[in-house]
């Protein structure tokens, strides 16, 4: 058995996926009695999804490189954490490896599948602290390790040779989730890959692709861990109406293009006026759509926002974040009405 077969558990890696009507025949008919779907057509949504994304993979190849035969389309990135969680762990047995502070949603997937979390703190820097992480792999042997890169909610990309040092002597899977990837300016990691095919990237269009609300996300991965979400995922998983936002978005590539640069300028201008205001002691260097900020009372600041109608999250009960507050990159008026109300902000 391959490497990878080894770690995809037995029951996921003998299952008999469902086959769907569209999988049983696969031609051309004119006439589709097979599905239990109904002829009234008025919605332009009355037959089922294409259940393996085909049109969208060769759209997601061509726009942003990313192999056909290596990505597997989900119902938002969160779907994918969820799938990875049951395909490579085993309930009440193993373990997956969480950097802190990083997103949340890790930890909840895990918790649903009885599937127990280890966290490594950071670096005082918040960079990956490699050595704890190789420390924790010697005693829990984890068969995930999340790393999100750039990180949530801090803001900023780990170094890509701690990446893969971690990805080396991890005997499991490295998830290495790229929410945040086009605001970095990076590539990414997906190529990694083909020297180390325990690597898995996640990628989703719900930020820099503004398709939040249709839920699309994707797994980027060797072949067959990629078949293996093929087999574990719901079968209709993306919608017809999330696959063809998504097809539509991906061939408006400029005009994504242009509102990235826009959130990136954006960025660079508030972040150095958050370092003009004297109630913010730190701003947080950033790669994606937010800037992560310190403040001496984060739960007054946050009330003063809000109360002026401004929501920002907030972090200062997170590990090493006392204080901290994760403001969204917004439109051009949205953040001049946020620098607004911040400079009528008195200690
Ligand atoms: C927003 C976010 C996601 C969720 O993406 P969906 O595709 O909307 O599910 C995944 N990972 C990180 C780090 C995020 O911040």
């Amino acid at each position: 058995m391959s490497e990878i077969g080894r770690l995809i558990n037995e029951h996921i890696r003998t299952l008999e996926p469902y086959s769907t009507a569209r999988d049983d025949f696969k031609g051309r008919a004119d006439i589709l009695l097979d599905a239990n779907e109904s002829w009234f057509s008025e919605s332009g949504v009355n037959r089922y999804p294409d259940p393996r994304c085909t049109a969208l993979r060769k759209k997601i190849e061509e726009v942003l490189s990313l192999p056909f035969d290596m990505t597997a389309v989900t119902n938002g990135s969160d779907e994918a954490i969820d799938l990875l969680i049951r395909i490579f762990c085993r309930p009440g047995i193993d373990s997956v490896v969480i950097e802190r502070p990083t997103y949340g949603a890790y930890r909840v997937f895990a918790d649903v599948n009885n599937v127990s979390v280890i966290d490594v703190r950071l670096k005082d820097d918040y960079t990956l602290d490699v050595d704890a992480i190789g420390r924790t792999i010697d005693e829990c042997s984890p068969r995930i390790i999340f790393i999100c890169s750039p990180n949530n909610p801090t803001g900023a990309l780990y170094s890509r040779d701690d990446i893969l040092a971690v990805a080396d002597m991890n005997k499991g899977i490295t998830v290495i989730d790229e929410a945040y990837i086009d605001f970095s300016g990076s590539d990414g990691m997906w190529r990694s890959i083909y020297d180390n095919r325990r690597i898995v990237v996640l990628r989703t269009m719900s930020k820099a692709w503004a398709l939040a609300g249709a839920r699309v996300g994707m797994v980027v991965a060797d072949p067959e861990i990629q078949e293996a979400v093929m087999r574990a995922k719901p079968p209709y998983n993306v919608s017809a109406l999330s696959q063809s936002a998504a097809l539509d978005m991906l061939s408006r590539k400029d005009r994504i293009e242009a509102v990235k640069e826009d959130i990136i300028g954006e960025r660079k201008r508030l972040s150095s006026y958050f370092r003009t205001l004297p109630f913010i002691s730190q701003v947080f260097p950033s790669d994606s759509n937010f800037v992560l900020v310190r403040t001496a009372d984060a739960d007054r600041l946050y009330g003063y926002l809000a109360s002026h109608s401004i929501i920002v999250r907030n972090r200062t009960h997170e590990p090493l974040l006392d204080g901290c507050l994760r403001i969204t990159i917004g439109s051009h008026d949205e953040n001049d009405r946020l620098m607004e109300v911040l400079d009528g902000y008195s200690l």
